[in-house]
């Protein structure tokens, strides 16, 4: 019996892998798209910011002031709602004007003759990071698209500790529990379930 039960559970689990859809990662002109998704949403938003694609063997993205900058690796290797997820993340740091409130906490400690410890930077900085997923989650949704930055978290951090967080972000688990949290807020609120 139980191994009718195992043999039953292995075919399964083949099955289910083969079912998986497989992962079509973005072509050119999809990785342009979306890039110009996110400037008409700039536009939108009457804030300038710019979009590039850097050479690096690492899945990075990142921003500083309003200027957006992936790697040809993450562009390249990531499925087109993925990639969307990512940039709108980023897209989310530029709305909330993040590098600027950055630097302005820091000009203030310094003006009061302080210094920042590096606790304090860890909350500002993971503080950002929800305030950004959370914008993101709110952008995929108001322009019913699907909501693949939770995938996109899961695909970055494929082989890492899932549950630690580091100095700049909180913890994938973290991040992924409070994008579903906030999209069902939003759900809740537009259809009252
Ligand atoms: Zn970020």
């Amino acid at each position: 019996m139980k191994l009718i039960y195992r043999l039953l559970s292995i075919i399964f689990l083949i099955g289910s892998i083969l079912w998986l859809p497989p992962t079509k990662a973005a072509t050119i002109s999809e990785q342009a798209q979306v890039i110009d998704e996110v400037i008409s949403l700039c536009n939108y938003y009457n804030t300038y910011c710019s979009v590039r694609i850097v050479d690096d063997f690492r899945n990075v993205a990142y921003t500083k002031n309003n200027d957006i900058t992936i790697s040809n690796t993450l562009a390249n290797n990531f499925p087109k709602d993925e990639l969307r997820g990512i940039l709108y993340h980023e897209l989310g740091h530029v709305l909330n004007q993040h590098s600027q409130k950055g630097q302005a906490i820091m000009n203030q400690i310094q003006t009061m003759g302080k210094s920042i410890t590096p606790l304090e930077a860890k909350q500002i900085r993971h503080r950002f990071e929800y305030e950004a997923d959370a914008k993101a989650t709110q952008l995929l949704y108001e322009n019913k698209k699907p909501q693949s930055l939770s995938k996109a978290l899961m695909r970055i951090s494929k082989g890492r500790d899932r549950n630690k967080d580091t100095i700049s972000h909180p913890s994938t688990n973290q991040r992924v529990r409070n994008i579903n949290k906030y999209y069902l807020m939003l759900r809740k609120n537009a259809y009252g379930y």
